[in-house]
């Protein structure tokens, strides 16, 4: 059996059926084996009949004494009613809409059932319970697998094929050479396989889910370092270290690095030192301190004549880092040039540093001699860009990352095992604690006082409200939720925008400057307010969450999160990081209305953390990993992304997988490692 080949060489699947499988995602064998189930149904408890008793879902052999079909007074429903009867007692089962079992099922047949028992008429019946002849177990009498289903395929279905096709799972090669499986007692493939589907109990479930975790983890973390192998064959320029060069720079800045800064400029000033490319990611919470480490980073590679790149997410962080940029350089002895590129302007497009969007990556903008290019606030560089940029060089760039989401240490192997990592944990001195508070209904007209008091001391303040999910309708015939389109959720967020801003500058603050932002406007538009509000010509700003990343307004102190509980711990804190960057004690209010226990939770971590790490640990616990920010986007698979709670998987695996790595670099010896390492490539991405 070859895990790779089309579904369409199995017996019994049709084009309907492929059709099916194919809404599943469902492609190959590997694909269908691997159909995990989500749950299980546990029909393990075994029964006579005469001990059943109301409510409880359990399993008996009976045999069929009568069986028939009624249709109810409504004339809509069709019920199958058989009596059953085993050596202890009879019994009623009834089934819903499913006329054809009378037809399947001749009194006399002996039937395993398994489900929930119910009350009528003074008797106790089975309720549509889950059947098969008693001769076998596949849906019955056991934990039965219950998985993703589609329309036309239900899990019945799934447990029917897949048990016909155990008998040949025997013969699957298993990737995973023995003697790692005997170090990590993980179990064999074909075990696993069956114990997936058809566990005899939970346990045995989860050591096969374990096995198929480790695997994941495994191959992802063979694919990572691989990549990183294959970098390290780059050639890129090598930049002399230059102790006195950075000195001297750091020497204009009004401030001293933090050693945490100092450090990381040291990990990357050695990176570039070396003759293939850097591929680390800078982490650090909002207001660290990232862009100068970054700038310096430059300074050397501009210094040896190459230029540099510094990419942003968002037009209006691409225009602060140049006007950052801009005003370091003045400061130097050797000026060098910067420009910009982003869709609405461009200056200067041969510069030696030049700063811009993705519009960076335009024909128009001259990307030759690139030695250095940062990315802000983006996890990885994606592969299409990264070939956009080396495509025009000679040499491989060295890369940088910079990210203000900071995620576990652990978890961050698991999702950029092949990325360096420099971490700045403390923050500059001179930053008072923001102060957070939680701020019910009844408190919230003392918060509107308190905002007018920092007015008047000439403070400014941000307003961020979340989008209104308005309520869908659910009416008879359409009870399947609609899904709503990105279009109706960007409005329904500008409306909320639109509405609040009508109730602040109409009702609350009448008298003072205040100004909206949303996705709606132009890029020109939200640029022009937000120079106004750097200039202190707005008080209040009203704003979706576009102004989450990167901006600095040093003489905001108040940052009110409107309908706090719809957002996730992540993004509140990096909300509150666009306060308290300047000199002035700094507030952040989260409003909430009604919020359920656990976004309460997620609050309260808030008030109490004011480190992003703290903060993404408390997310990992709350939450699970799926919802730390970055880590979603990260393309791991399910089971890996599941398992990436269990700290100690994720090291086996990386362990493992440098071991076997670095006795067989290129997997000479495991063909089998050396395919599903190239599959998890295509599934990361990775080049
Ligand atoms: P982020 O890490 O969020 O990108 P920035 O690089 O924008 O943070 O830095 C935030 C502010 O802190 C900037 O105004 C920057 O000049 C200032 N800053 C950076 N490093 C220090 C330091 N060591 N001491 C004091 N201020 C600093
Ligand atoms: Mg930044």
């Amino acid at each position: 059996m070859n895990l790779e080949s089309s579904i369409k060489t199995l017996t019994k699947i049709g084009p309907a059926v492929e059709k099916r499988l194919n809404r599943l995602g469902i492609k190959t064998i590997r694909d269908l084996l691997w159909h995990f189930p989500h749950r299980y149904e546990d029909f393990s408890n075994q029964k006579n009949i005469a001990d059943l008793v109301l409510g409880e879902t359990a399993s008996i052999k009976a045999k069929i004494i009568q069986i028939n079909t009624v249709r109810t007074w409504k004339k809509r429903m069709i019920l199958t009613e058989a009596l059953l009867e085993d050596q202890t007692g009879q019994i009623k089962a009834i089934w819903f809409n499913q006329p054809y079992l009378a037809k399947t099922f001749l009194p006399g047949l002996i039937l395993s059932l398994s489900g929930k028992t119910a009350f009528r008429d003074e008797e106790l019946y089975l309720s549509n319970p889950a059947y098969e002849n008693a001769l076998n177990n596949t849906h019955t009498a056991r934990l039965a697998p219950i998985y993703p289903e589609t329309q036309g395929l239900s899990s019945r279905w799934l447990r029917t094929y897949i048990r016909s096709l155990l008998p040949m799972i025997k013969s699957i090669p298993d990737p995973l050479p023995n003697e790692l499986k005997q170090k990590t007692k993980i179990i064999d493939l074909p075990r696993a396989l069956n114990q997936i589907h058809f566990p005899k109990n939970f346990q045995e479930a989860e050591i096969a889910k374990r096995r198929f975790a480790f695997e994941e983890l495994f191959f992802i973390q063979l694919a990572f370092l691989k990549n990183k192998h294959k970098l390290a064959q780059e050639k890129s320029p090598q930049i002399p270290i230059n102790i006195e060069l950075i000195k001297k720079f750091l020497k204009t800045l009004p401030f001293e690095l933090t050693p945490d800064q100092k450090n990381s400029l040291w990990e990357i000033i050695q990176d570039l030192n070396k003759p293939y490319p850097m591929n680390r990611l800078l982490q650090g919470d909002v207001g660290s301190g990232k862009t100068i480490v970054a700038l310096a980073a430059a300074m050397a590679v501009l210094n040896q004549n190459y230029r540099a790149v510094l990419m942003s997410p968002t037009e209006i962080l691409a225009q602060q880092h140049f006007k950052t940029a801009k005003e370091i350089m003045a400061r130097q002895e050797k000026k060098y040039s910067v420009g910009i590129a982003t869709s609405s302007k461009k200056e200067n497009l041969d510069a030696e540093l030049l700063i811009g969007t993705h519009a960076l990556i335009s024909q128009s903008v001259n990307l030759k001699n690139i030695g250095l290019v940062i990315i802000d606030e983006q996890h990885r560089f994606g592969v299409s860009q990264r070939h956009a940029l080396i495509k025009s060089q000679k040499l491989v760039p060295h890369f940088l990352s910079m990210s203000a989401t900071p995620i576990p240490r652990t978890v961050a192997l698991a999702v950029w095992g092949d990325l360096d990592i420099s971490l700045i944990k403390e923050m500059p001195k001179a930053r008072k604690k923001i102060i957070t508070k939680i701020v019910p209904p009844e408190k919230r007209k003392a918060a509107y006082d308190f905002i007018r008091k920092e007015i008047e001391a000439n403070r400014q303040v941000f307003v961020i409200c979340p989008r209104i999910e308005e309520k869908i309708k659910e009416n008879f015939e359409d009870f399947m939720p609609r899904q709503a389109s990105w279009d109706d959720l960007l409005m329904s967020e500008v409306k909320a925008v639109k509405n609040e801003y009508k109730k602040l500058s109409g009702e609350i603050f009448p008298d003072l400057k205040i100004a909206m932002l949303h996705g709606q406007l132009k890029s020109k538009e939200k640029e022009a307010i937000m120079k106004k509000f750097t200039r202190g010509e707005i008080q209040i700003l009203v704003s979706t969450s576009v102004v989450e990343v990167g901006i600095d307004i040093p003489n905001a102190s108040i940052m009110m999160i409107e309908g706090a509980e719809h957002f996730g711990l992540a993004q509140l804190h990096q909300f509150r990081g666009r306060v308290g960057r300047g000199p002035h004690q700094s507030y952040c209010f989260l409003l909430t209305e009604s919020p359920a226990k656990n976004s309460m939770e997620r609050l309260k971590a808030l008030e109490k953390f004011d480190s992003g790490f703290d903060l993404a640990e408390r997310d990992l616990v709350l939450r699970g990993p799926g919802d730390l920010a970055g880590v979603r986007q990260s393309g791991l698979p399910d089971l890996a992304m599941a398992s990436l709670k269990d700290i100690d998987l994720i090291k086996m695996a990386r362990e493992s997988a440098l071991k076997i790595l670095k006795s067989d670099p290129v997997l000479k010896n495991y063909p089998l490692l050396q395919k599903g390492t190239e599959r998890f490539q295509k599934i990361l991405h990775l080049e």
